[in-house]
């Protein structure tokens, strides 16, 4: 049996707590940095395949950034929402999907084209920041 201490050393507890600490996407190398100043030493394909572990079982969103690094965060993706990023601090909101379905509507009377899903991300400046 791990030790209570064990246990919380574990680099999927660890990663999933920062995750969770701030609202804002993390690189596997931003997390590797917080983990070693944190005196959690684990290589950065471990932050990696825990990264994708937790996408996987829902805990956590990826989204490519325009360096073309995979980015992450914490996220339940329980109902339909979509993100605002701050352009300034890199904080994001949960947004409502509400207008997509007026949108649906137009594309097919106006193009014939159905719509059966759609991904959106949203760019600005956070209350904090504006
Ligand atoms: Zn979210
Ligand atoms: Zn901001
Ligand atoms: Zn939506």
């Amino acid at each position: 049996m791990a030790t209570r201490a064990e246990y919380s050393t574990r680099p999927r507890e660890r990663i999933g707590a920062i995750l969770r600490g701030e609202r804002r996407f993390f690189t596997a190398a931003d997390v590797h940095r917080v983990l070693q100043s944190q005196d959690v030493h684990v290589s950065l394909s471990t932050v990696y395949r825990t990264l994708e572990h937790l996408c996987e079982k829902n805990e956590a969103t990826v989204r490519i950034e325009q360096s073309g690094e995979a980015a992450y965060m914490h996220c339940e993706p329980v109902h339909h929402h979509h993100h605002a990023i701050c352009r300034k601090c890199g904080r994001v909101e949960d947004v409502d999907c509400t207008a997509i379905g007026q949108f649906a509507e137009s594309l097919r009377a106006q193009q014939g084209f159905v719509l059966d899903g759609h991904s959106m991300e949203f760019f600005g400046t956070c209350a904090s920041c504006g």
